[in-house]
């Protein structure tokens, strides 16, 4: 039993469809393996067991995902489950419905199954920021996960999950991917419908998934995508199936090498691998080309104009009159809401919803709101001439592996600079993903390095072929840290 945790999502299903292995027994060994190493890890808030056992039971496994338990993190809704976004503030709260990811995950035969950890509101880059405690990096639990989901991308790491689903406003699925090692995919503005996502930045967001491997995002990918009435955000455009072009080579493919991504500042041990890996795609038939994204220095401060003003109004809703936390005592409605609030949130919570509410109010609102959406739109514009140019873009995920817990708390600004590769992404609308491409090797233990490529809007399927003909070519995503691992091939060989 101890090797089927580690399958990938597509390797369960054909055991299940085969009937080498039932539903149950696959979710039974997920329940043990949890039991074992979550102690450490934390990467689950929750676990419905015995609803996830009656799904397993009544599981129809000739589905896509059929019998195929999928974290998912507590920011998404699954009616009957616990949603607190890693808030004190909606501690206890139960969903009334489910969000439609969750539906279509369930159409397609998979079992929602736990609630990860993240940071509150997924306001964070290290799992840090959650209400009820860190998540510990499997590859070393000194070190963080990365964030905001940490839970997710942990769990997928320590074969915890066989996959899960995240939500990425500024690289909080792409940069904890990187950070524990697995395939995180940012899909486009527009791909993924957030209803019954709780919302944080809605002109950013998006649910993605994590895997241990490029197919299985796919796999997740074909079930999740599509246009969805209940968001009117999400497209029209056409779902393909997204695995339809894995396998396919990379002659004739052009990967864009961002000047401005390549300028010192980031750790040597990542920017070798990533140049590594970009010499691999040349040898793979890839042609490399440099190409320009001029504005790149403004998008870290962009997004925190933008998506903090998004907070303040989104975040509003917090104000324990409908559900959620309520103050004990208050004499009038206006301190009602204020000590709801005061205990409620925590502080890099507070923090974005005052400096969104900043940034909003009259006489700011033209110097800074006004202004960032300006920058905003010059920053598309470089991903938008940069596509004329190349098929996708090639760069790091995360400018350095994962930190220590509590090294950087005392210092958001060195916090924010997390995402500094992962944010024009979400400014831009277009789509990315972050997949192994080596290890750091960090007071004698390997940490994961994440190579990110990103891909033109709406054109996931080539963006995941461009991600697979490299993952297949190397061994860097059967890499499995010290605790999970079981053959040599696991083990040997971390160096770059
Ligand atoms: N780390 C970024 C932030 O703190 C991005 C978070 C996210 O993508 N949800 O806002």
């Amino acid at each position: 039993m101890s090797s089927l945790i580690s399958l990938s999502v597509a390797e369960l299903q054909a055991q299940l469809r085969a009937r080498e292995v039932s539903p149950v027994e696959a979710l039974q060994a997920l329940q043990a393996r949890i039991a074992a190493v979550d102690g450490t890890i934390h990467g689950y808030l929750a676990h419905d067991d015995a609803a996830a056992l009656e799904a397993a039971r009544h599981a129809d496994v000739s589905l896509p995902l059929g019998g195929v338990p999928i974290a998912i993190k507590d920011v998404i809704n699954v009616r009957g489950q616990q949603c607190t976004c890693a808030s004190k503030i909606l501690e206890g709260f139960i969903s009334p419905y489910d969000a439609t990811v969750i539906t279509r995950l369930k159409a397609a035969g998979a079992i929602p199954f736990g609630r990860t950890n993240m940071d509150e509101f997924a306001m964070g880059s290290s799992t840090e920021n959650s209400a009820y405690g860190p998540t510990r990096n499997p590859w070393d639990p000194a070190r963080i996960p990365g964030g905001s989901s940490g839970g997710s991308a942990a769990v997928v790491a320590a074969d915890e999950a066989f996959a899960a689903l995240g939500s990425d406003t500024g690289g909080s699925i792409r940069q904890p991917a990187a950070l524990c090692g697995c395939v995180g995919l940012k899909p486009s503005y527009g791909r993924v419908s957030r209803f019954g996502l709780v919302a944080f930045a809605s002109s950013l967001d998006q649910i993605g998934p994590f895997s241990k491997n490029v197919r299985d995002s796919a796999l997740l990918l074909n079930a999740v995508a599509g246009r969805d009435p209940l968001d009117s955000t999400s497209l029209e455009e056409p779902v393909p199936d997204y695995t339809a072009l894995l396998g396919r080579d990379l002659k004739g493919v052009r990967l864009g090498m961002p000047k401005e991504y390549f300028v010192g500042g980031t750790d040597p041990q990542v920017d070798q691998a990533v140049r590594k890996a970009i010499a691999h795609y040349e040898s793979l038939g890839a042609e490399i080309v440099e190409i320009s994204l001029p504005h790149t220095e403004h998008a870290v401060g962009v997004y925190y104009i933008i998506a903090t003003a998004e907070a303040s109004a989104n975040l509003a809703r917090f104000d324990g009159v409908r559900y959620g936390h309520r103050t004990a005592e208050a004499e009038n409605i206006i301190e009602h809401y204020r000590r709801t609030r005061a205990e409620g949130f925590g502080p890099e919570v507070k923090r974005r919803i005052i400096l969104g509410t900043y940034v909003l109010s009259s006489g700011y609102y033209d110097a800074y709101y006004l202004r960032a959406q300006k920058v905003r739109a010059l920053i598309r514009q470089d991903f938008t001439r940069a596509f004329e140019q190349v098929d996708a873009i090639i760069c790091p995920t995360s400018p350095e592996p994962a930190f220590k817990l509590g090294d950087r708390s005392d210092d958001p600004l060195r916090m924010y600079l997390a995402d500094i590769f992962t944010i024009a992404v979400n400014l831009a609308g277009v789509c990315g993903v972050s997949l192994p491409c080596g290890f750091a090797q960090v007071e004698g233990k390997p940490l994961p390095v994440g190579l990110q490529l990103i891909g033109k809007p709406f054109r996931e399927a080539e963006l995941l072929q461009i991600a697979h003909a490299y993952e297949q070519s190397t061994e860097w995503h059967k890499k499995r840290p010290a605790m999970t691992r079981q053959t040599a091939a696991e083990t040997a060989d971390f160096d770059n």
